[in-house]
């Protein structure tokens, strides 16, 4: 589905895939969509001092202009685990995880709206990147119209 919250969400995990090849020690702490923009926070022990605003968005941009298909399945909790991703937010009782993948970029659990294909997701514009305090920073994104 083509929503904004949709787009929002799946550019999300692209940053956040981009963020944890430049970061040691990367986690996504916050996710808060709002009306037209979405904030990200996260935690990482050691950031390379070539990411800047200006570089994520170009980074993001570039993925999703290769229109790559975004496909959702359920697995096993057990399964879940041995694909090494991070369950951390998701509720122990649940037992059927949810993956987002986005061919050959990321996968992740995520129970959210997503695009199809990154295509439909239009340009990004990263609004703000600023360090938040000891291993702790913040995104804020939208799309741009
Ligand atoms: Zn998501």
């Amino acid at each position: 589905m083509n929503t904004l919250k949709s787009q929002l969400h799946t550019s999300e995990h692209i940053l956040g895939q981009i963020l944890d090849e430049y970061c040691t020690g990367f986690r996504t702490t916050a996710l808060e969509f709002r009306e037209d923009n979405v904030r990200y926070d996260f935690k990482a022990e050691n950031m390379s001092d070539t990411i800047t605003k200006d570089l994520l968005e170009a980074k993001v941009n570039v993925i999703i202009r290769r229109n790559i298909p975004v496909e959702t399945y359920e697995v096993s909790r057990e399964k879940a685990k041995e694909m090494g991703l991070d369950l951390s937010i998701v509720p122990r009782s649940v037992e059927r995880i949810r993956i987002v993948d986005i061919k050959s970029v990321n996968k992740q659990a995520c129970a959210g709206e997503h695009v199809s294909n990154t295509s439909e997701i239009g340009q990004v514009e990263i609004i703000k990147f600023v360090k938040k305090g000891v291993n702790s920073y913040q995104i804020v994104s939208k799309i741009r119209n």
